[in-house]
């Protein structure tokens, strides 16, 4: 995949969104920071938050002068599976590499490291996203100062995993969480930022969509506008638990029976191969109802319209993860004033306060009792969705998450923290015990059914 080429998008174009102090500390933190060499490092170029993200912040760093790059990693379909079962790992499932596995890791992480040093030679600052290569700097000869920034919910992560893959944080400068939560044990406490992620509030999947167009794009989808629509947009994925929110609408559907559910989730993620396996898994379990809508097609999800139309069009939202370092998905349809329904889990718990801009739930039953709730009292619903828009506006819009990152890349060039000696690829190793450590031949696909 290698490097991506991103645009600029200008400041001046957030104006109206951005508190006059924020826009005067953005414009000044920039000012000392032009030129300098950022690149950012990924997994997939499309699908999943982080991708999402850096479409936007990565432009933004862009139009202010500072010469920020984004590096997309090739691997193949063997080293997302193992990287799935490290993701998985964190988020608290256990797992097991075989040797195979392991090589595959290391292998991919110094390729990355050599690939990088012949596109960008010696950038400023690296910022690695999420585990997939997190062992990189530990196969860089240059003097550029790495960041990990973590967008995973280390709420309870499986021992094996944790305790082996989180020591490789000491090999960066800084590491990025986006709850205190989230700083565990096997991190550098003295060398960690909290910060949450953002939405792009300009993205054509966040522009302003009236609720005609909306209706007419859901409409030719094979939604009955004339009925009441839940939503959930999401990868296929098991910590976002489509199989529960089944459950939650079929209970709700007892009470509501014209109630319709959409599941949105294109298998566009390239690092996420359980996306297939999930998908039929929900479509079997589905059954036939009629008034279950499963789009799995990159022309639906993959198209940001669309998923803007999904997100008005629908009474509810919901997000009902098990696991969720953040939900983009969850601040994209509060931004659109459409109530919102998450699991009381990770960041979601951040972003949604519940009964004042949205609802917690802990199963299925509670899911189901709150869709009935708000299908009932439309005023309420408003109410919360008005709520809903004023705590993104304030909160999680990307001039804010710009700034972080500014005042962390400003912190880093004044030498505020150190990038730790490098240590060989051998040493490495030694670190991520795991990693060397290999036995059975991982995950089953038995492994992805909902809990019971
Ligand atoms: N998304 C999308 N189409 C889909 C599924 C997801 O555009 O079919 C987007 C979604 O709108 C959000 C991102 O992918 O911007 C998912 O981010 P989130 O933080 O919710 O979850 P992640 O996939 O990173 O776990």
């Amino acid at each position: 995949m290698g490097t991506l080429d991103l645009g600029c998008a200008p400041l001046e174009s957030y104006e109206s969104l951005i508190e006059a102090d924020a826009r005067q500390e953005i414009l000044s933190a920039a000012q000392s920071l032009k030129g300098l060499r950022v690149v950012h490092v990924n997994a997939t170029p499309n699908g999943g938050g982080v991708a999402e993200i850096l479409r936007s912040l990565v432009p933004m760093m862009r139009g202010l002068g500072i010469d920020a790059s984004r590096w997309v990693l090739e691997a193949d379909e063997r080293f997302f599976t193992v990287t799935k079962r490290l993701h998985n790992g964190l988020q608290g499932r256990g797992t097991s590499l075989c040797r195979e596995d392991v090589e595959c890791y290391w292998l991919h992480n110094e390729r990355a490291a050599r690939a990088i040093e012949v596109a960008f030679g010696s950038p400023e600052i690296l910022v690695v996203h999420d585990p997939q290569v997190m062992a990189l700097p530990a196969f860089l000869h240059n003097s550029t100062r790495t960041v990990w920034h973590c967008h995973i919910d280390l709420t309870a992560p499986a021992e094996d995993i944790g305790a082996r893959l989180l020591p490789l944080t000491q090999l960066y400068s800084r590491c990025v969480v986006s709850m205190h939560h989230y700083v565990v044990s096997g991190m550098p406490h003295d060398r960690v930022s909290v910060f949450p992620p953002a939405i792009d509030p300009l993205n054509p999947k966040n522009v302003p969509l009236s609720l005609e167009n909306a209706h007419q794009i859901v409409a030719r989808l094979g939604i009955d506008t004339s009925r009441p629509l839940v939503t959930q947009v999401s990868r296929f994925d098991p910590w976002k638990d489509p199989w529960g929110v089944v459950d939650a609408y079929r209970l709700a559907k007892r009470r509501v029976p014209g109630l319709q559910l959409a599941l949105v989730g294109a298998l566009t993620a390239v690092d996420d191969p359980e996306g297939v396996e999930v998908w039929q898994s929900v479509c079997s379990y589905a059954g036939d109802d009629p008034d279950i809508h499963i789009y799995a097609e990159p022309e639906v999800g993959g198209d940001e319209t669309t998923v803007n139309a999904f997100q008005t069009a629908s009474n509810v939202v919901i997000q009902k993860s098990i696991r969720e370092g953040f939900g983009l998905t969850v601040t994209e349809a509060m931004w659109k004033r459409t109530p919102v329904i998450g699991g009381a889990s990770g960041g979601i718990r951040l972003q949604i306060e519940d009964g004042v801009n949205g609802y917690l739930v802990s199963n299925a039953v509670e899911c189901a009792e709150r869709i009935v709730d708000l299908l009932d009292d439309p005023d309420r619903a408003r109410v919360m969705g008005i709520a809903a828009r004023e705590s993104v506006r304030r909160r999680f819009l990307m001039p804010r998450l710009l700034l972080d990152y500014l005042r962390l890349f400003q912190q880093i060039v004044d030498g505020q923290f150190r990038q730790p000696e490098r240590c060989t690829g051998t040493q490495a190793k030694a670190l991520a015990g795991l990693l060397a450590q290999t036995r059975g031949s991982g995950v089953s696909p038995n492994d992805l059914a909902p809990a019971a």
